[in-house]
């Protein structure tokens, strides 16, 4: 079981990246450890909690409505490493990390015979 943090909130793992609490915040997950980890969102699509957890125990999980160019997919995302990105906001270009991952398709169940 995940204890509670310093503030109340709930913790739902450990950053991937410098190994702080990952707990639950207004906007989504976040590390507290600040160290601009995007634990909260996976490709764009806002992660729900229990997805989150996963992640950071390093499991694979189902993410539907991912954007793709012929419209929305549903994958399985496996954490592999971590990339840096860089954003824009306010003008300014922050720098930032997120999940590098894995993909996998889900297949439909075929029956033998
Ligand atoms: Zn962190």
């Amino acid at each position: 079981m995940f204890g509670t943090g310093k503030g109340g909130q709930e913790v739902l793992g450990k950053c991937p990246k410098c190994g702080a609490d990952v707990v639950k915040g207004k906007f989504g997950a976040y590390c507290t450890g600040k160290c601009g980890m995007n634990v909260g969102k996976a490709l764009g699509v806002t992660l729900s909690d229990s997805q989150v957890k996963s992640l950071l125990g390093g499991k694979k999980i189902l993410v539907k409505g991912l954007k793709g160019k012929k419209g929305s997919y549903d994958a399985y995302l496996i954490p592999d490493n971590i990339e840096e990105f860089f954003y824009t906001k306010d003008g300014k270009k922050i720098k930032g990390f997120q999940y590098k991952f894995k993909t996998e398709y889900p297949t439909r169940k075929k029956k033998r015979g």
